[in-house]
């Protein structure tokens, strides 16, 4: 039998599209929570909540954002509640994100996330897409844990063991992403990363940061399991 293997998934650009709404989230949580309308926001490709929300508050002339940090995360959870519809209404799951997932199943497999997203924030994105089957959101690594994403690989690593009570060779645990920063985070953690060209790097690019393996999308499941398990599948 296989060894057990743990794959743990990025949320945006790997996963889904949300539309573009992450930018109506960072307004209305800036609005509510420092009231003024919020002017400039923090690059947000491929880093975790945490360092976007306190960068951003910096940028809008907060000067203690550690103070406001816990307000600002509830203020982002509830206007992704109240911005799931349009989520849904101007996002999409990325092609072949639903069958790759369900088509990773299989004994000994648990399947999770690692995102910069807060919890309740990823839940309602994946939520809106039919994306949270056979996904343990229990065991992610969460944006709010850490501002380095190899720390919420490891969290994740940490958490699955704990709950399942096994212990991941880290050659079978693979973290799949669209941004260098989810190739560094993985191989920082000392597990493998696999690149999927659909965010803002190109496949040259996920490849020269790192990848075990590139893929263009998540379309070609045999192409996916080969990726993440390797000649010997799952
Ligand atoms: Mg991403």
């Amino acid at each position: 039998m296989a060894a057990p293997a743990l794959v743990l998934w990025d949320v945006d650009h790997t996963l889904l599209d949300s539309g573009g709404v992450s930018r109506a989230l960072y307004s209305r949580a800036f609005e509510r929570v420092v009231g003024r309308a919020l002017d400039e926001l923090a690059d947000l490709t491929g880093r975790t909540e945490r360092a976007i929300v306190l960068e951003t508050m910096r940028l809008g002339g907060v000067t203690d954002p550690e103070r406001l940090l816990s307000a600002f995360y509830l203020a982002m959870v509830d206007a992704a509640r109240e911005l799931q519809g349009t989520m849904r209404a101007r996002g999409h799951a990325l092609a072949g994100a639903r069958q790759a997932v369900a088509g990773l199943v299989a004994a000994g497999v648990v399947q999770s996330v690692v995102t910069g997203n807060l919890r309740p924030v990823a839940e309602t994105k994946l939520a809106a897409f039919d994306l949270t089957d056979h996904l343990d959101l229990d065991v992610g690594g969460y944006g709010d844990a850490a501002p380095d994403r190899a720390v919420l690989v490891t969290l994740a690593v940490t958490q699955a063991e704990a709950a399942r009570d096994v212990v991941y060779p880290r050659h079978r645990v693979v973290v799949i992403g669209d941004t260098i920063h989810d190739v560094k985070g993985a191989l920082d953690a000392g597990v493998r990363p696999v690149g999927v060209a659909t965010g803002r790097d190109s496949a040259a690019e996920l490849t020269a940061a790192g990848a075990a393996a590139v893929l263009a999308d998540l379309t070609d499941l045999s192409a996916l399991r080969l990726a993440v398990f390797g000649a010997t599948q799952s």
